[in-house]
């Protein structure tokens, strides 16, 4: 039996047995002090509840603390994804512009061009070095799939020099430069994303008779 059950067994004796036997005085000091025990009883029991709650309370607290900080963490590394994400096409946008060089004989300086996949616009500038007009040794560059190099360099040909060299309506032509000559630079762009990572791609100058020498390669990497 507990303190309190103890007491309200001795009280209900006492109301059974009224006139009978519970004297006044013993049955009070009785029982004061046992209501003094189960009241230090229940003090005890709230102090140790209370300090349970405590104790749940710190622990759902740090919980949470430790969740915050783990999401913290997280948005600060998604944050460092992030800018990491923009600096890597801004860093591959250098690439994304190429220079190629031509003279008074019929060769580019370079015979392989290549961009990253991650391109979204191409830029190429071609610059004549020599000094023949572009009527006697102009140049151009003009991309085309591999396979079509010589169908675009005929028919620049036939288009003749006020179309520098390019056939107008020629599908087969992905990006063409204007004719350049000696001491002249000129500049085209396009977008990548016209082109098959996988495909087989060259450019070619269309001045009449060039296209058979005068072509290299344009590949997209990953
Ligand atoms: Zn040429």
């Amino acid at each position: 039996m507990t303190n309190r059950q103890n007491l309200i067994a001795t009280t209900a004796i006492c109301l059974a047995l009224a006139g009978v036997g519970c004297s006044s005085d013993e049955p009070d000091a009785s029982g004061a002090t046992e209501s003094a025990a189960s009241q230090a009883q229940a003090a005890t029991t709230a102090v140790e509840e209370a300090a349970d709650a405590v104790e749940e309370a710190v622990a759902d607290a740090a919980d949470a603390a430790e969740e915050a900080v783990g999401d913290a963490m997280k948005s600060a590394e998604e944050a460092v994804e992030e800018v990491a994400g923009a600096v890597a096409p801004a860093a591959a946008e250098g690439e994304c512009s190429l220079s190629i060089e031509v003279g008074d004989t019929i060769s580019y300086s370079v015979r392989e061009l290549s961009v990253p996949s991650s391109c979204g616009q191409v830029t190429v500038t071609l610059t004549h070095t020599g000094k023949l007009p572009k009527a006697a040794m102009g140049h151009n560059w003009v991309l085309t799939t591999t396979d079509n190099v010589e169908a675009v360099g005929l028919g620049g040909m036939n288009a003749g020099i006020d179309n520098n060299y390019v056939s107008q309506d020629d599908s087969n032509v992905i990006a063409a430069t204007s004719l350049v000559g000696g001491g002249e630079s000129t500049s085209v762009t396009f977008d990548l994303s016209k082109l098959d990572p996988a495909g087989s791609y060259s450019y070619v100058c269309t001045f009449p008779g060039h296209w058979a020498v005068m072509r290299g390669t344009f590949t997209i990497t990953s």
